[in-house]
């Protein structure tokens, strides 16, 4: 039996139990996945208590991305490159930190919209915690190149410097995106949390492939993507699925049918 759970805070509104349960389910693998509001001020010692009770590992959501990558005692490249983790799994004393949101996505792009990331233009709005995360697992595709455009255009040119050695970057303030095509457009800014549009003249979406990375809702970065003639228009519950399914092989070995899960999540 894995023992796992995720914390968050708040958790309420977290799907990953379900999707896990439809893993252990197809898989046959015996998993126990709770949501676990962990308290903020206090996270390195609620997560030994849940290892000491025996855990295989955890994932963890807002806001302690940035407390597990510091729990950690080895990190993958994801996770360092990402500056955070959210997928931790013991392994005798190891506490091994790991961030399967960057593969989720790419997962989502290739395997259920059938987008090939390969010699693409990709335009990411946004560069906070998500945009790090995803930043490795696309540039590790070869795209022809990745341009970070954010509202605070210092964070975007420093991600853009930082992840230069991986592939084309260039970092740049919203109000200098172009009208110029791109291929895919991935909305990766918290806007859409608050029920807003990033700042950005019109035009780029044009025939390109519109992401939203938040799932559950029609988004106006959706609304505004279907306004300008984008090709394809989707959110981020595939991402949601398929970066769950990472961590459950991560823990388990066992790969599930993501397919499946996220059609019934849909419906
Ligand atoms: P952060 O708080 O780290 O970063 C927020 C980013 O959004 C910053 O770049 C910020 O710009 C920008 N931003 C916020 N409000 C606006 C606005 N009104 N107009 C333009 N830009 C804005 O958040 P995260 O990177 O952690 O998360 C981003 C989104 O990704 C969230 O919606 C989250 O739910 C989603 N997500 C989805 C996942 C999935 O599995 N589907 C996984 C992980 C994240 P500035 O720097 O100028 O403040």
């Amino acid at each position: 039996m894995y023992k796992l759970a995720v914390f968050g805070n708040p958790i309420e509104h977290s799907l990953s139990p379900d999707i896990h349960a439809q893993f252990a389910q197809q898989t046959g693998v015996e998993v126990d996945y709770q949501k676990i509001l962990a308290p903020v001020n206090d996270f390195s010692q609620f997560a030994t208590a849940f290892i000491h009770k025996g855990a295989s590992g955890f994932n963890v959501t807002v806001p302690f991305k940035l407390d597990a990558f510091n729990f950690a005692t080895e990190l993958t490249l994801n996770a360092k490159t990402a500056g955070a983790v959210n997928t931790i799994k013991i392994q005798g004393s190891k506490i091994i930190g790991e961030n399967t949101d960057g593969i989720g996505l790419v997962n989502d792009l290739t395997n259920h919209l059938n987008i090939e990331l390969e010699n693409k233009v990709v335009l990411i709005l946004g560069a906070g915690g998500a945009t790090q995360g995803i930043l490795l697992p696309i540039l590790s595709k070869n795209p022809k190149r990745v341009m970070i455009a954010n509202r605070t255009a210092s964070k975007a040119e420093k991600l853009a410097r930082d992840f230069a050695k991986y592939g084309k970057t260039c970092g740049f303030g919203l109000d200098k995106i172009k009208d110029d095509p791109v291929d895919i457009i991935i909305n990766a800014t918290s806007a859409s949390l608050a029920g807003k549009m990033p700042d950005i003249a019109s035009g780029c979406a044009n025939h390109a492939i519109c992401y939203d990375l938040m799932y559950g809702q029609q988004t106006p970065f959706m609304d505004w993507a279907k306004a300008n003639n984008a090709a394809v228009i989707a959110d981020g519950l595939g991402m949601l699925v398929e970066q769950a399914a990472s961590s459950f092989e991560f823990w388990t070995g066992a790969t599930p049918d993501t397919r499946t899960v996220i059609k019934n999540l849909r419906s």
